[in-house]
């Protein structure tokens, strides 16, 4: 069975789509079967992936308004090596047709069920807002993994999140649950960051993943190569970091 997690924060730039992507990879190179679901009309996990957003004949949009079978929309990462349903600027569109199709926040959930069987992991990078795509992805996975950076207003946009999976738990998707925080962009040498790090500690003890994504320039530069950041420079730390991490999603799996 699929494990199938969204990668959220309503933040922008907080590192979501980096941490999809090199996540995708990471769990691709450990033998895992992973897709990676690009829900962001500005498809930069596409491109990180090495799929060209400007000449898909077919996306995520039209999987989620019925015009297409995942199977259609399916293709691989040529840097990666993982899966991709790969979006661009056409899916902002999805986002006013939705309203008007059935089971509008399950389309996601729906499409991804036949094609269970094909991936141990499914990825979803969610768009920086509670959208009905974002929504799509909330129904459709079992956890929800946030990347955050460790500054002093992380913490208030957190509870917002916090809510809006609560709400979505109780009313949409029994089965949703934060798997945990992730610090990227961490700088060790701030002492500001260094606070907020173990205040997440306090508060949200083992939610909070072992493994920490430093500043690395090599995971920003990795994008503009259509490459994730663990294939560009396996040796970077950050790289070295978001394998880490894939371990410990590996590991976490054997306990959920
Ligand atoms: P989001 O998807 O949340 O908007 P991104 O993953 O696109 O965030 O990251 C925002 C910017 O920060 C991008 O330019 C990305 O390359 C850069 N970035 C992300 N993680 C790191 C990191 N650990 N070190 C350095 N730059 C990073
Ligand atoms: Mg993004």
């Amino acid at each position: 069975m699929a494990r199938i997690f969204c990668i959220a924060n309503q933040k922008g730039g907080v590192g979501k789509t980096t941490t999809c992507v090199n996540l995708a990879a990471a769990l691709q190179e450990a033998g895992q079967r992973t897709l990676l679901v690009d829900l962001d009309p500005q498809g930069n996990a596409t491109m990180g992936s090495g799929v060209d957003k400007r000449e898909l004949a077919l996306s995520v949009y039209h999987l989620l308004v019925g015009l297409a079978t995942l199977d259609q929309v399916r293709t691989p990462s040529p840097s990666g090596g993982f899966d991709v349903l790969p979006a661009n600027r056409e899916l902002a569109g999805a986002e006013v047709e939705l309203v008007a199709l059935e089971q509008r926040e399950k389309r996601l959930k729906q499409a991804l069920k036949d094609y269970d069987a094909d991936y141990d992991f499914v990825l979803i990078d969610c768009p920086p807002s509670l959208s009905m795509l974002t929504l799509n992805g909330l129904c459709a996975a079992h956890g929800v993994i946030i990347p955050m950076q460790c500054e002093y207003y992380a913490l208030e946009g957190l509870s917002d999140l916090v809510n809006t999976i609560k709400k979505v738990h109780a009313n949409l998707n029994r089965d949703l649950k934060i798997i945990g925080l992730l610090r990227v962009m961490f700088d060790a040498r701030m002492t500001l960051q260094q606070q907020v790090s173990a205040q997440l500690e306090d508060h949200f003890g083992d939610k909070v993943f072992r493994a920490i994504v430093p500043r690395n320039v090599r995971l920003a530069e990795a994008p503009s190569h259509g490459m994730p950041g663990v294939v560009f420079d396996r040796n970077a730390k950050g790289a070295q970091a978001y394998m880490a991490f894939a371990a410990e999603m590996i590991e976490r799996m054997k306990t959920l």
